[in-house]
């Protein structure tokens, strides 16, 4: 790792933001030629590839096929999944999965051959994990690599500000035929409160998703859909946005951030519960036939149902059927977690609410990673490559990322690009505002609150109406900070959010119909004609 002085222009050859899986992959190839930058907002390890929990789907055992899974994903995705992405990403699954272990992750294993577990929509035993914590084993051995690798450079506590582009720029003899393209990035330095100016004929993004826009998230701080709003403002098409995960659940309470309450409590035998105010009535018997054991997003929209009927904040999932000894078995952790929070789950139920979980939708991009704009890719969360449609297949996101990053590598290496010309510094004339916290942090408690009640599972066209309304009302006060003073991470992590609040509910409004994950009580069926994908601008 290269160690450097501050400066106000940095020059490399290719520009990575963001530490996650998909960030570290791409960096890692591309290293052997080029140098490499990587800007992180916070630590390396902060963001949502050191949570995964379950594992990394890829085809592995006997008697499972490429076919097999595709198909699986691409009935997860409900007609809205590419089927040339889907079998891109597929068939590149097993090489992946050995590139992994090549690094040295040390995957779980039984009888010397990995260990592949099943998950819900798989049709076959595909999962590859290290216990329960992959992503973290894997984070842990991608950013040692990293540190190790002499071409590469982090910049940790550096936050992507906006990006570069030719023409936003008035360069001379700038032709204007020229299709647009990225020169670099303004980055944020926490460290000396700098807004820093980073050059390169590359950029890639890997900023992850953007659950922060929503109340209840199983996502880390880091996911505020940043790279999502930066490319959308440099002129980038931005795909399928309606489309957001929800987890069934995650344990409300006040200490507990994003603590997932695993589906397996429910698949064995876990109730879920109308508080005790209302009786401790079990409900989903009256929303579906499999009840607790209906898919995940069945489940998630029968608690919404149930919350917003009742006024409730939470709901309870029950597993105290069950004895000590088979619940310390089979959940430990959750076991530890709650009763650190006072919830002996052998003797309670669990207090749980639905979580937004992943970004289905993004920066919409080709099987190379490319992003409309050149010299700019997209990678991981932040992109839509078209594998997801309107519904993620568990476990497919992981390896989303690595198939992507090594295609956008290689991309990057086979269309070499012109050093960009110098670029305008940042202009830091701005001054400090004292209003300026106490509005952010209300106006993000208020977008968050909102997009969760209008936005969230089920959408009405009046309650997209009601949240078009107030997030333009903040829009314009962030643009008004953001033009006015100096920039701070949470004013820009709050623009990013409205932008990307903006996208979530203009894609919603276009799509007439139920499918997938989005679900509107204005159009409750899906389309039977042809599948689209909502493109903004289309
Ligand atoms: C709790 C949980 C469990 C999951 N379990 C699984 C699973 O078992 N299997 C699976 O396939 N998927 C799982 N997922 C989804 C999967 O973890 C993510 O989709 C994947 O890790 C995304 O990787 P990424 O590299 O795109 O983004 P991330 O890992 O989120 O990394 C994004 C990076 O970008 C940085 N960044 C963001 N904005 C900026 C900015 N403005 N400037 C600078 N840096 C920035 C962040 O700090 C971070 O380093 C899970 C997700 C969660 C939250």
């Amino acid at each position: 790792m290269t160690h450097l002085h501050p400066a106000t222009q940095y020059q490399f050859d290719v520009l990575i933001v963001g530490s996650g899986l998909a960030g570290l992959s791409a960096a890692l190839h591309l290293a052997p030629t080029h140098r490499v930058a990587v800007l992180t907002k916070r630590a390396m390890s902060d963001g949502s590839s050191n949570w995964a929990q379950g594992g990394i789907a890829a085809v592995l055992a006997e008697g499972d096929s490429f076919d097999a899974h595709v198909q699986d994903t691409l009935v997860a995705g409900a007609g809205l999944s590419d089927p040339e992405a889907t079998r891109f990403v597929v068939e590149h699954s097993p090489e992946s999965i050995a590139w992994l272990r090549a690094l040295g992750v040390p995957f779980s294993e039984e009888d010397g051959h990995l260990h592949l577990t099943r998950e819900g929509g798989h049709s076959a035993r595909r999962i590859v994990h290290v216990t329960d914590a992959t992503g973290a084993a894997v984070q842990k051995t991608l950013i040692e690599t990293v540190r190790n690798t002499p071409n590469i450079t982090l910049f940790e506590n550096h936050t992507l500000v906006d990006l570069i582009t030719r023409s936003k720029l008035t360069l001379p003899g700038q032709d204007v035929q020229v299709p647009n393209q990225c020169l670099g990035l303004y980055a944020l330095d926490e460290s000396t409160d700098e807004v820093q100016t980073f050059s390169a004929p590359h950029t890639i993004l890997a900023t992850g998703g953007a659950g922060k826009v929503y109340l209840y998230t199983t996502n880390p701080d880091t996911a505020t859909g940043d790279g999502i709003a930066a490319a959308w403002r440099a002129g980038c098409r931005v795909t399928n946005m309606e489309f957001i995960q929800f987890h069934p659940t995650c344990l409300y309470h006040p200490h507990a951030k994003s603590f997932l309450i695993t589906e397996a409590v429910r698949g064995e035998g876990g109730r879920l519960l109308l508080p005790p105010s209302a009786g401790s009535t079990r409900f989903m018997p009256n929303h579906d036939p499999r009840a607790e054991l209906a898919p995940r997003d069945v489940v998630a929209r029968a608690i919404d149902f149930e919350m917003k009927k009742g006024g409730f904040d939470c709901v309870y999932l029950d597993i105290s059927h069950q004895p000590l000894d088979f619940i310390l078995e089979h959940f430990p952790n959750i076991y530890a977690r709650c009763l650190e929070l006072g919830i002996d789950i052998s003797k309670q139920p669990i207090p749980v609410v639905p979580a937004a979980h992943y970004t289905c939708g993004g920066i919409h991009t080709d099987l190379e990673g490319a992003t409309d704009i050149v010299g700019l890719h997209a990678i991981g969360e932040t992109a839509y490559t078209g594998l997801h449609g309107a519904n993620r297949l568990a476990s497919n996101s992981l390896v989303e990322c690595m198939v992507f990053a090594r295609a956008a590598a290689s991309h990057i290496l086979a269309t070499p690009l012109a050093a960009p010309p110098a670029l305008p510094v940042w202009d830091d004339s701005r001054v400090t505002d004292a209003d300026e916290a106490v509005v952010i942090s209300h106006n993000w408690d208020e977008l968050r609150r909102f997009m969760w009640d209008y936005v969230g599972i089920v959408r009405t066209n009046k309650r997209l109406e009601r949240a078009s309304h107030r997030i333009a009302l903040l829009q314009g006060e962030i643009h008004e900070f953001y033009a006015h003073f100096h920039v701070t991470r949470d004013l820009l992590e709050l623009r990013n959010l409205v932008q990307v609040a903006e996208l979530i509910v203009r894609s919603a409004h276009a799509r007439h119909e139920s499918r997938g994950l989005h679900f509107s009580r204005d159009y409750p069926y899906m389309k039977d004609k042809v599948a689209l994908t909502t493109l903004v601008p289309d």
